[in-house]
């Protein structure tokens, strides 16, 4: 931002609050602002005739005309966004406001080492923007989502839980080699929750717990508005909170982890064991007697059908969640949490009851009345959209400086190729305002 002069500076800053408003009236720019209309005014006119922002559609009146709102040019620029888990990888080609161009999920093979997953990874986005005409280097800005433990400082993985292979990946240097982008990395607790921020509605609540089950446990937490990291941070690891003293080991080395005792594999794991002890006929049934037939939406649909070995697993494994979510709700008296991640989508609607039962008998009373907990709704490909939106905000500025720099004709007529690789820094979650798009 800084080879920018003043007033571009400012235009850019305008811009910026348009992205993260998701849309905007000019009289809401200017109250946010306290600039004049008339600077407003030009500023906007400006980045109209760029084909930053259009003017798209209207908004509520506050007594006169409705006013004009402003948002992006919907099919600006190009950003990647990837989810990276222990199974499957998703990934999102979208612009700069989180519309999909193109999506894709496929295996990961994170299990078979990081060259094998990332050679993967890297023929796969290959393949998404050669289908959409565009060269790697057209590519604005890549925002990954790794399941494992991260040095956020140099995008590097320090360790992937029951993946040993995955000791000090440089991923975001892969990637920005690779693409000579824009590339920013972080877990995907945080992703998701960034997703449900943005698309999910949870924007509005201010102290906001996300809470994601899939082959592994995580949390993010955004209190007081911006996302909670801790010194390290490693904040978040509600995986590892204890709830069984003498339950199986973790990875982490402690016993009974609530990750242990949720996770999509112990929960498989239980309940291809109750199949084999014969505990339950539907599931015989339904998997045709083989335990590996047996899948999370087996175990859903065998409780559907009211079969009660399969309705005492998932109500036993919402009472854990229920009793580590009780901690969160007592500690930091949330007003929303969403539980999102494989579990969820899968067997959501079938655990919550038993959470909701757990935290409102357990926990204490004032901060029960002011919770709200609720299923994510987020679909799988949100979650790599919401690993997009890792990189969105920097992405934008450095096009921004790019048009600025190459005379201002529009910026869709300003090549995207060439960007230079700039450290990632300015362009933390946390620092990331929520919009309503
Ligand atoms: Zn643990």
């Amino acid at each position: 931002m800084s080879r920018l002069r003043l007033s571009q500076q400012h235009t850019l800053q305008i811009l910026q609050l348009i992205r993260s408003s998701g849309s905007i009236s000019r009289a809401d720019v200017v109250a946010r602002t306290g600039d004049s209309p008339f600077l407003i005014s030009k500023v906007c006119d400006e980045l109209l005739q760029g084909e930053f922002i259009t003017e798209a559609g209207v908004g509520e009146s506050t007594g006169g005309r409705r006013p004009t709102l402003l948002s992006l040019r919907p099919g600006f620029g190009r950003l990647v966004g990837v989810h990276l888990g222990t199974v499957n990888v998703r990934i999102a080609l979208t612009d700069f406001q989180g519309n999909t161009i193109a999506y894709i999920k496929d295996l990961s093979h994170a299990a078979e080492g990081p060259d094998v997953a990332m050679n993967h990874v890297i023929k796969l986005i290959n393949g998404m923007a050669e289908s959409h005409g565009l060269i790697p280097s057209d590519i604005n800005g890549i925002g990954i989502g790794i399941s494992g433990v991260l040095d956020r400082s140099i995008g590097t993985t320090l360790y992937w839980p029951k993946l040993p292979r995955w000791v000090n990946v440089p991923v975001k240097k892969i990637l920005e080699e690779r693409y000579q982008t824009l590339v920013v990395l972080e877990d995907t607790s945080r992703t998701s929750a960034l997703a449900e921020v943005w698309f999910g509605g949870a924007h509005a609540a201010k102290h906001f717990i996300f809470i994601s089950i899939g082959a592994g446990t995580g949390a993010a937490l955004f209190l007081n508005g911006s996302l909670y990291e801790g010194v390290g941070g490693f904040a978040g690891e509600f995986g590892h909170i204890s709830v069984a003293e003498k339950g199986p080991l973790c990875s982490c080395g402690n016993r009974g982890c609530l990750e242990t005792m949720v996770s999509a594999s112990s929960l498989l794991r239980k309940a291809r064991h109750g199949l084999s002890m014969g505990l339950s006929n539907t599931l015989t049934k339904l998997s045709h007697g083989n335990p590996q037939n047996i899948t999370l939406e087996l175990l859903a649909q065998a409780m559907r059908e009211g079969d009660r070995f399969a309705t005492r697993l998932l109500s036993e494994m919402g009472a854990y969640v229920g009793r580590a979510t009780v901690g969160l709700v007592n500690l930091l008296n949330p007003e929303l949490i969403v539980i999102g991640g494989g579990i969820a989508s899968a067997v959501g609607e079938l655990i919550h009851p038993e959470i909701e039962r757990v935290v409102r008998e357990s926990a204490m009373v004032q901060s029960v009345k002011q919770v709200q907990i609720r299923m994510s709704k987020m679909e799988e490909k949100d979650w790599a959209r919401g690993a997009m939106l890792l990189a969105a905000e920097e992405a934008l500025s450095n096009s921004f400086v790019k048009w600025s720099e190459s005379g201002r004709a529009k910026a869709s007529a300003v090549p995207f190729s060439g960007l230079k690789v700039r450290k990632s820094n300015a362009t933390s979650v946390s620092e990331l305002t929520p919009g309503t798009n």
